[in-house]
């Protein structure tokens, strides 16, 4: 079912969903159903699942550093489709410009069309490490909107280079990204909210936000979101924060800020175990007020272990 028919038949009810990462190749699948399993009695309408792009990883062979470029965590439709398989939810593939040809891309949405699934997020991706600016592959997509505009393509029957006529559509229900502190490449956030509009305008159905912490951020983001045209639902994104280390690499990785409140009760911890407590109850009373704003779904992510996105859930849903 779409995203969009979730949040309609739910009736102004907030829903609970999550993002989970494929695990690293070489791993088996029974350790993410382990951290899926507890979060199931929350009655999650649909799972995203995230794709990483290739990278360089350097190995040692006889005292030299070899690279190679390769895909780490790959393995994002087979995922999805076992966790359909397995639970019967919805599963969200995460599709990115970066890393794929709009060839391969067609083959991917041709897989998930055959396997039932009738929603994508559609993401540009990063840079690699050693990009400073992102860089589409040969006949890969700049942005995000162009990926939309490729799906929106096939929900209208139209494959690529037109080597078939076909009355038979895809139907897929797409959701894009939306940056509440705006996307770190961006000059600002109203330029940002124009490119948002524009994927929207491509055929994007639904926004999940970037994690954020003070709930102003979000609600200021639908606010001026809404002043610009753009209706579509805007679910907001949550991660609980869960080692000390998160002070310093969630505002380098992602732009964000993190509250004053929040920085002093997690510098008082001398454990992990704490921060991570805090974390739970700090991201506790921000899914609740969220909640009380009557927002569609509140999204977690999981990024691995589930135990803090469960203590969460448990005082929510
Ligand atoms: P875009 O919408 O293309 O925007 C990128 C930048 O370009 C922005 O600064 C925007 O303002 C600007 N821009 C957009 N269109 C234009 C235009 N036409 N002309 C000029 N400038 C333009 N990354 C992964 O690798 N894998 C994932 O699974 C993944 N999942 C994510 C899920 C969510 C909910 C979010 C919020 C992010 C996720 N990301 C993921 C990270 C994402 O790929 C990065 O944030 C990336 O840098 C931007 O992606 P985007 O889709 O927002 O890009």
């Amino acid at each position: 079912m779409k995203i969009t028919d979730h949040i309609k038949k739910a009736n102004g009810k907030t829903l609970f969903s999550f993002e989970i990462i494929p695990p690293k190749k070489g791993n088996n699948i029974q350790e993410l159903y382990n951290n899926i399993d507890p979060l199931m009695e929350f009655k999650p309408p649909f799972i995203d699942v995230t794709t990483s792009r290739e990278e360089f990883v350097y190995v040692e062979k006889s005292g030299l550093l070899d690279r190679k470029l390769t895909r780490m965590r790959p393995g994002t439709l087979g995922i999805c489709a076992a966790i359909k398989h397995k639970y019967n939810v919805d599963t969200v593939p995460h599709v990115l410009c970066g890393g794929f040809t709009k060839e391969e891309t067609e083959y991917l949405l041709v897989d998930c069309h055959y396997l039932g699934i009738d929603n994508v997020m559609a993401l540009r991706g990063d840079a690699m490490s050693h990009q400073k600016y992102f860089e589409p592959n040969k006949n890969g997509h700049q942005y995000a909107g162009d990926l939309v505009a490729q799906i929106q393509g096939l929900n209208s029957g139209k494959y690529l280079h037109d080597v078939i006529e076909t009355d038979h559509k895809t139907d897929f229900c797409i959701g894009v990204a939306g940056y509440p502190e705006k996307h770190l490449e961006a000059p600002s956030l109203q330029t940002d909210l124009k490119r948002l509009k524009e994927k929207v305008a491509a055929g994007a159905d639904y926004v999940v936000t970037q994690m954020f912490f003070d709930n102003n951020k979000y609600f200021e983001f639908v606010k001026a979101a809404r002043e610009i045209g753009i209706t579509v639902p805007i679910i907001p994104g949550i991660k609980p924060l869960a080692v000390k280390r998160h002070l310093q690499l969630l505002p380098q990785v992602f732009r964000i800020d993190i509250p004053e409140n929040l920085i002093n009760e997690v510098e008082k911890c001398s454990t992990n175990a704490a921060v991570r407590q805090v974390g739970v109850e700090f991201a506790i009373q921000q899914s609740k007020e969220l909640l009380a704003a009557g927002v569609p779904f509140l999204h977690y992510y999981s990024m691995g272990k589930s135990d803090n996105i469960q203590a969460i859930a448990k005082e929510l849903f």
